[in-house]
């Protein structure tokens, strides 16, 4: 990170601001002449995240409001084609070298094996994943692995059945597990889980690893960010990466492994000598935006250059008004030389952002 930062001249991510609010300016003098998506702290953003929908068949009380969000008329969600399109020139001409799918719930989409295979078909060498609560998966996991799906996250955060539905608001804790199960028998690879440290599941955590290991997917823990629809999201009553820490070395030895990758920021844990390993994300507490490597797309067709900036580039409208590819990429690089230093979560006069989780696409 550092070295690309010399070399660039720029200012490195950890000289932390605020960011950039719904912000007009032209901030792009100084951007290098270079294709990929490089921003003014000399990180360069390889990971595509396309949120397909808003729709959901759960209501996470740390991501939705109970009633749903407002319903996108399907004209304004961007169509199989321009997504394939636009994942596309994501590969082609900035550089991108990994895609996620995600929502919403991408499984609410009937059109979810044509988009994958479509993306295939157009990036034969990308890495496509997808995130998922599995509500429905097991049906179409087979056919998500045929078309191109190489790997997926999946969202649980206890396998106790009443917490389960307290905390989706739905009781649908049997169709998960068995999406989950459905995933390794396809051959997704690898099939991680992924928990977000709730205070009303921490209990649950030496059990929900327990799980995981026995069915073969891979745990990591998230801390909660402020991101729900409901703006109910309380520092002080944040469950931390330490606290997870703390509840599962009740039960098991741990070990710590370091990361995987930078910008792939679970710390690691061998658990009682190995091989199982259970992760943890500090997104709050140990911000690792520093590494940051991320692009979104919404929906609606919106580059959204980080989670916590309001600053977004529509290139649906583009698109339709007949844009070529050179320029749609142009649009897109202007959008991530705007991206912000870090969420600044931690930090005095801290603002969420206007739009959940479910809306921008995690
Ligand atoms: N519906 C899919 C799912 O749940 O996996 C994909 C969309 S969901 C918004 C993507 C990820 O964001 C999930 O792993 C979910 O647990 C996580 N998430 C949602 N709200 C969050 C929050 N406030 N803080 C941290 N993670 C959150
Ligand atoms: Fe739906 Fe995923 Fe949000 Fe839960 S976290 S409400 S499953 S979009």
């Amino acid at each position: 990170m550092q070295s690309r930062v010399v070399a660039l001249g720029l200012p490195t991510a950890s000289v932390r601001s605020a960011p950039v609010r719904g912000s007009t300016a032209t901030l792009d003098d100084g951007r290098p002449d270079r294709p990929e998506l490089i921003d003014r702290y000399g990180r360069i953003a390889r990971d595509l995240r396309v949120s397909i929908t808003e729709r959901c068949s759960l209501r996470c009380t740390y991501c939705m409001p109970e009633e749903g969000l407002p319903v996108i008329p399907e004209q304004l969600l961007l169509s199989t084609d321009e997504i394939v399109r636009l994942v596309g020139i994501a590969v082609d001409d900035l550089g991108v070298r990994e895609m996620r799918l995600t929502g919403g719930e991408p499984l609410m989409r009937r059109d979810l094996v044509d988009i994958v295979a479509g993306c295939r078909r157009r990036c034969p060498d990308l890495r496509i994943s997808m995130t998922s609560n599995a509500v429905g998966l097991a049906r179409r996991a087979d056919a998500l692995a045929r078309a191109g799906l190489d790997r997926i996250n999946i969202s649980l955060d206890t396998v106790d059945r009443v917490r389960f539905a307290d905390i989706t608001r739905r009781d649908r804790l049997p169709a998960v597990l068995a999406g989950i199960r459905a995933a390794v028998a396809a051959g997704l690879d690898p099939v991680k889980v992924n928990a977000v440290a709730h205070r009303a599941t921490l209990r649950d955590a030496s059990d929900l690893l327990r799980w995981c290991i026995a069915e073969g997917a891979s745990l990591r823990f998230i801390e909660q960010m402020p991101l729900d629809a409901e703006h109910g999201w309380q520092r002080a009553e944040m469950i931390t990466a330490r606290d997870v820490l703390d509840e599962l070395s009740r039960s098991f030895r741990l070990e710590p492994i370091g990361r995987d990758d930078p910008s792939a920021p679970a710390e690691l844990w061998q658990v009682d000598g190995g091989p199982a390993v259970v992760g943890i994300i500090g997104s709050v507490t140990r911000p690792f935006c520093d590494d940051c490597d991320r692009t979104r797309l919404t929906a609606e067709g919106t580059v959204r250059s980080c989670l916590f900036g309001d600053d977004e580039v529509d290139l649906r409208a583009a698109l339709r008004s007949g844009a070529d590819d050179a320029t749609v990429a142009d649009l897109w690089r202007g959008a991530m030389w705007r991206k912000p230093a870090g969420h600044g979560i931690d930090e005095i006069g801290f603002v969420p952002p206007e739009r959940s989780m479910g809306q921008i696409g995690g």
